[in-house]
C-alpha cells in the first residue's frame, strides 16, 4: 500500500490564483449529449479524470466518434444523430455515477439488449428509483443481481415517452438521466418529481446543457419538467471550471486567512456548488465578485454556521473541515442522501473529524461539528475523492496530516495535490536540522518534530549504515576508499517513514545490527561514501519540500542554510543507557565502549567530522522529555510554524 501523502501547512496567509479543472458534471453532460447529436460538436474546458474517460469510452462504446485532448481540455465530437444506439452492447461506466445512471436511460432509446454496468463500488449504489420509473415508461429491464444495482440489461426498443414521476429526494441524477433520454423519445416526456426536492441546482444544469443542444425543455415549479422529442444538434460549447473543485481552494483560503480568486465562475454558474462561497462569507469570509471569477479571503476568526447544504452537498466534507476551525459549533442539514455517494460521507466526514481531535457526530440528516484542537493523524478516505481533498485541506492548519491512499482524488481532480501545493509555492521550504553523537536522542527528537510540524524525516545514519551492510556483505575491504566509494554510486538507498531499502530489499532492522554499528564509524570516514551521500541527501530535501534530517555533519556540511540548527547532547552515561535499552546486541558497558569510539572516530575524522555549526542552539537532553524538547523547537521556530 501507498506511503499515507503528508500535506504540507501553511505557515503565512498567501494571495493566490486557484487552478481549477473543468466541472465533471458539466463535461458528462456535454459529452453525452454531443455524442447522441447530430453534427459535430467541439467542447473545450473538460475536466480530464476517471469519471469522464468513463464517459468519453461510453459514447465511443454506443457508436459516437470522439477526439478528444485531455491535455488542452478539448474534444470533436460526432454523434449518433439519427441512428440510435443498437444492441447487443455492454457499456461500462466504472466507478462513474452520472455515466451509469445517464446511460440506463439513454440506453432505452435504442434498439437491442444494451448492458450497463460498472466497477464494484458503482455496482452498489443502489438505481431502483431509476429502474422503476424507466419501467413507468414502458422499459424492459433486466438484472442478474436485483433490478436495483448494475449490472442491468435494457432490453431496448425505443423510448415512446409519456409521463413519469420520480421521488424528489432521492440523487438527482435519477431525474437528469430521463431529462437527457426524453428528447430522443417519440412522444416526449413529462417528469414530475413528488416531495421534497434535492440537488436541484444539478437538474437545472441539465436543462441548460441540453437547451443548448437544441433541446425544448419546459420548467415549472422546479417539480415538472415537459421535455418535447427532436433529438440534439451539434454546438460549441464551453464547459465552466469544476466549483465543486474549486470549494477546496476557497476553503483552503477561508481557514489560513489567505485569499484565493477562481476564474471562470460567477454566481450565475449553472453549477449550484458556488453557493458554497456563500456559505464561507457567513462565516465571515470576504466574497468579491469580479465579472467571471470569485475572490475569496479568509477570516482572522472563522464563526460556526447552521447550513442547509442539500443544493450542493458534494461540499458537505468540505464544509465539515472548515468548520473544525471556527470558534464555534456548526450544524450541517439536508443531506441525508449523501450516505449513498462514494461513501457514506456523513459517517465518512464524522470519523475522520474525530480522528484529527475534533468532536463530531452524525445527525439523520448531515452532522454537528464543535471545533476544539486538533491532532496529527493519518486520514482514511474510503476510495472517496472528495473525502481525500477536504481533509488534505484540513492539513494546511493541522500539521501532520496524511492522506491515506490519496490517488483516489484522480476520479474527479487528478492534479489536486499540485494545485493545492501552488496556491503557496513562494514559502521557504523548512529546513531543520539534528546533530550530536549516537545516543543523543537525535531519531526520538527528530520523528516528534516531524510529526508536530508535518514534515518527514532525513535519517542520514541509516545510509551510512547501508552502505556499511552492502560492504560487509559483498566482503568489500572497509579500507579500500575507492572500492566502498563505488559501491555507494551503485546502491539505489531509499527511506520512506522509518523503513530504509536498499534496492528494493527492506534492511531496516539488520542495518542496527552490532555488526554493521561498528563497521559504519570506518565507511562514514571514507570521503567518495561522503560525497556521495550528500548529493543523495540535499536531493532528498529538494524532492520534499523541506523535512527534518539528522545526522553529524547536517548543519555544518549538508544544509549550511537550514532554517533551524540544533545539535543535541547528552552525558556518555545517559547515552549508554538508552542505546542499551534499545538493543538486545548491548549490554550497558558494551554500549559504553563502543559510544566512546564511535565519539571519537566521528569528531575527530578528517572528513565533515561530527562538529557543531556556529549557529547551532545546543539542547542537552539528559534531563529533558521528548515533549519538552519539541515544544522548545517549535519555540525556537516561532512565526514560521503558526498559521
Ligand atoms: O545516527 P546513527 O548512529 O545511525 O549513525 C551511524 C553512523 O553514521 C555514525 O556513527 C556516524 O559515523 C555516521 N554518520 C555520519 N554523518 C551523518 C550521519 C551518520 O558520519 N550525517
Amino acid at each position: 500500500m501507498a506511503t499515507p501523502r503528508l500535506i504540507r501547512p501553511v505557515t503565512t496567509p498567501f494571495s493566490a490564483v486557484a487552478t481549477v479543472p473543468g466541472s465533471k458534471s458539466i463535461t458528462n453532460r456535454a459529452l453525452l449529449i454531443a455524442g447522441l447529436a447530430t453534427g459535430t460538436s467541439n467542447l473545450s474546458g473538460i475536466l480530464d479524470a476517471d469519471d469522464t474517460r468513463a464517459m468519453a469510452q461510453a459514447i465511443v462504446g454506443f457508436g459516437a466518434r470522439a477526439e478528444v485532448d485531455w491535455n488542452t481540455g478539448t474534444a470533436k465530437v460526432t454523434g449518433i444523430g439519427a441512428a440510435p444506439m443498437a444492441g447487443p452492447l455492454t457499456l461500462d461506466a466504472n466507478q462513474s455515477g452520472t455515466t451509469g445512471r445517464f446511460l440506463l436511460a439513454v440506453a432505452a432509446t435504442g434498439s437491442g439488449a444494451i448492458t450497463i454496468d460498472g466497477d464494484e463500488q458503482l455496482r452498489s449504489r443502489p438505481v431502483g428509483d431509476l429502474t422503476d420509473a424507466l419501467r413507468d415508461l414502458g422499459v424492459r429491464l433486466e438484472s442478474t443481481s436485483s433490478t436495483t444495482e448494475l449490472p442491468i440489461v435494457v432490453h431496448a426498443d425505443g423510448l415512446r415517452g409519456g409521463e413519469v414521476q420520480l421521488p424528489g429526494d432521492v440523487s438527482s441524477q435519477f431525474a437528469s438521466a430521463i431529462l437527457l433520454a426524453a428528447p430522443l423519445s417519440k412522444e416526449g416526456v413529462a417528469l414530475t418529481l413528488s416531495g421534497e426536492l434535492v440537488s436541484t441546482p444539478y437538474l437545472d444544469m441539465t436543462v441548460e446543457v441540453m437547451r443548448a443542444f437544441g433541446a425544448t425543455v419546459d420548467q415549472y415549479d422546479g417539480s415538472k419538467f415537459v421535455v418535447a422529442p427532436g433529438g440534439y444538434v451539434a454546438c460549441d460549447y464551453v464547459i465552466e471550471p469544476d466549483a465543486s473543485a474549486a470549494s477546496y481552494m476557497l476553503a483552503a483560503a477561508a481557514i489560513t486567512g489567505s485569499t484565493v480568486v477562481v476564474e471562470g465562475l460567477s454566481p450565475l454558474s449553472l453549477q449550484g456548488d458556488v453557493e458554497f462561497a456563500e456559505v464561507l462569507a457567513q462565516m465571515g469570509a470576504t466574497v468579491r465578485h469580479h465579472g467571471n471569477s470569485f475572490e475569496l479571503t479568509g477570516p482572522s476568526v472563522l464563526a460556526g454556521v447552521d447550513a442547509d447544504l442539500r443544493d450542493f452537498s458534494d461540499t458537505v466534507p468540505t464544509l465539515g473541515v472548515v468548520a473544525a476551525f471556527a470558534s464555534t459549533p456548526t450544524t450541517i442539514r439536508g443531506v441525508g442522501f449523501i450516505r449513498n455517494k462514494e461513501s457514506d460521507r456523513i459517517a465518512a466526514t464524522v470519523t475522520e473529524l474525530r480522528r484529527v481531535g475534533i468532536d463530531a457526530s452524525e445527525t439523520e440528516d448531515g452532522m454537528v461539528i464543535r471545533p476544539g484542537p486538533l491532532e496529527p493523524a493519518v486520514v482514511q478516505t474510503y476510495d472517496d475523492h472528495r473525502i481525500a481533498m477536504a481533509f488534505a485541506v484540513l492539513g494546511l492548519r493541522n500539521p501532520g496530516t496524511r492522506i491515506a491512499d490519496s490517488h483516489c482524488v484522480a476520479k474527479t481532480f487528478p492534479e489536486f495535490f499540485a494545485a493545492l501545493d501552488a496556491l503557496h509555492p513562494d514559502r521557504e521550504p523548512l529546513v531543520i536540522v539534528i546533530d550530536g553523537p549516537a545516543g543523543a536522542g537525535k531519531s526520538t527528537v527528530s520523528k516528534a518534530i516531524a510529526e508536530r510540524l508535518g514534515l518527514m524525516v532525513l535519517d542520514t545514519g541509516a545510509m551510512y549504515r547501508a552502505v556499511a551492510l552492502s560492504a560487509l556483505e559483498r566482503q568489500i575491504d572497509l579500507g579500500d576508499w575507492e572500492a566502498v566509494g563505488e559501491l555507494t554510486k551503485s546502491l539505489r538507498i531509499e527511506l520512506d517513514g522509518s523503513d530504509v531499502r536498499i534496492d528494493g530489499t527492506d534492511v531496516s532492522a539488520v542495518i542496527r545490527t552490532a555488526k554493521v554499528s561498528q563497521a559504519v564509524s570506518v565507511v562514514a570516514a571514507n570521503p567518495h561514501v561522503r560525497d556521495v551521500l550528500k548529493h543523495q541527501q540535499r536531493a532528498w530535501m529538494s524532492a520534499q519540500g523541506g523535512g527534518v534530517a539528522e545526522g553529524r555533519d547536517m548543519g555544518t556540511v549538508v544544509f549550511p542554510d537550514a532554517t533551524l540548527k540544533i545539535f543535541m547532547t547528552a552525558n556518555i552515561e545517559e547515552r549508554a543507557k538508552r542505546r542499551a535499552a534499545e538493543s538486545v546486541d548491548f549490554s550497558f558497558a558494551d554500549a559504553l565502549a563502543d559510544l566512546r569510539r564511535r565519539d571519537e572516530v566521528d569528531s575527530s575524522r578528517a572528513h565533515d567530522p561530527l562538529a557543531e555549526a556556529d549557529d547551532a542552539v545546543v539542547i542537552d537532553s539528559t534531563d529533558l522529555s521528548v515533549g519538552e524538547i519539541v515544544d522548545k523547537v517549535v519555540d525556537l521556530l516561532g512565526d514560521l510554524v503558526r498559521p
